[in-house]
């Protein structure tokens, strides 16, 4: 196995720091390594896995439509993408989608809507889009600029202007920061998720869709991370009671297969027009269906389960050794640690669980699905490497 760690690293651009670790198999919440350990996974490849490792049901929802076709372009109709966009539409309140293949992606395609609307209605000029300090919304030119942290910005200007960064939480520098450019849009992550696991102010969140609603401004809601039942909601923002008009989403709606989608609401479900935007992949078939098998499983029920798990998780690491606080929503938790974050996560390993970091805290993102008793097993590992 030092073969795959030497082609990798010898091979691979330099921009992953890997674990010393080489995924091999997995079935649900636990995975195995080249030498058979065993670990319980509570990162699910980054909020991607929503069911677990080669879940039976969406392993066969897979197969059954490789076995059909695999690509057709966007030149036909396919099923699976119709399907999907249909439900999408049914659970999120938005009205139509446009599919592509990563969270970025998504971004995309939402800032590209908004600044189009701005200047149709309100001109050409109207193109800034306000977001948070702390934010993150991707890694291309357009979605690093969107995201509020200049340590990702070093080294690559000029990227993409039009963008401006306000402080969370502060609904009048908000306002002002509005005010004081010719805005198209507002996009916020609910609940920040690179930025450190942190859940937005209920009254700032509400503020922001009052004002856009007002100003006729874009109110984008970034569900890259946060979607699809991982906040315990099917969509963050409806823990918040608001409703954007634009959403993006992503990581875990396929599953584990690369997908993104653009949810556009009813102020802009009609801006794109031939030719306005693609992608060659976008609401490819086996991704669509691998998104339906996903969605269809998302109910009252499993998110009741879901806040219960995380109702579990506040409270048992919440009174921990070690631990100063716990932050997030749903399945989408943020440690606090005395310990430096990376610290516990490498002791974590090590004891046979995978957990994230995320801005100097301990990030955990379990399946979903994750059955109680492996959730147990798995804290009672993360409470002893907080000590
Ligand atoms: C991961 C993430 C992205 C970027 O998604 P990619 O699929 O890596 O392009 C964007 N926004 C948020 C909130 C994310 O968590």
């Amino acid at each position: 196995m030092s073969t795959i760690y030497e082609l990798d690293s010898t091979y691979i651009a330099s921009t992953y720091k890997r674990f010393p670790v080489c995924i091999t198999s997995g079935k649900g919440s636990e995975v195995t390594d080249e030498n058979g350990k065993r670990y319980i996974d509570l990162g699910s490849g980054i909020a991607v896995t929503s069911f677990g490792i080669a879940d039976e049901i969406w392993q066969q929802a897979v197969i059954d439509q490789i076995g059909k076709v695999q690509h057709t372009s966007n030149l036909y109709y396919t099923e699976p993408c119709a399907r999907l966009a249909k439900l999408l539409c049914e659970k999120s309140g938005m009205k139509k989608v446009f599919f592509g293949n990563s969270g970025a992606e998504a971004n995309e395609g939402a800032i590209k809507a908004a600044r189009k609307y701005a200047a149709e209605k309100k001109g050409p000029e109207y193109y800034t889009i306000v977001t948070l300090e702390n934010s993150f919304h991707g890694r291309t030119l357009t979605t690093l600029a969107a995201t509020g942290q200049d340590a990702f910005h070093k080294l690559f200007q000029p990227l993409t202007p039009g963008f401006v960064h306000t402080p969370a939480n502060d609904l009048s520098a908000l306002i002002e920061t509005v005010h004081s450019n010719k805005t198209a849009a507002v996009m916020i992550e609910c609940i920040q998720g690179e930025g450190g696991v942190r859940a937005l102010d209920a009254d700032f969140v509400k503020g922001i869709a009052k004002l856009c609603a007002e100003e006729d401004l874009i109110f984008i809601v970034d569900e890259v991370q946060s979607g699809n039942g991982r906040s315990g909601y099917m969509y963050s923002y409806m823990a918040y009671d608001v409703l954007p008009d634009v959403v993006s989403t992503a990581k875990g709606l396929a599953g584990g297969l690369p997908i993104g989608a653009v949810l556009l609401g009813e102020k802009v479900k009609d801006v794109f027009n031939y030719g306005d935007h693609g992608s060659t992949f976008g609401g490819n078939p086996v991704a669509c269906a691998a998104g339906i098998s996903v969605m269809e499983r998302i109910d009252e029920t499993l998110l009741a389960e879901v806040r219960e798990k995380s109702a579990y998780l506040f409270d048992v690491l919440g009174k921990s050794e070690g631990v100063n606080g716990v932050s997030g929503m749903g399945l989408m938790i943020g440690l606090d640690t005395v310990k430096p974050a990376g610290d516990v996560v490498a002791e974590c390993m090590k004891n046979g669980v995978l957990c994230l970091t995320a801005h100097g805290k301990v990030r955990l993102l379990p399946a979903l699905n994750i059955p109680m008793e492996l959730l147990r097993e798995a804290v009672a590992v993360i409470q002893e490497a907080c000590k």
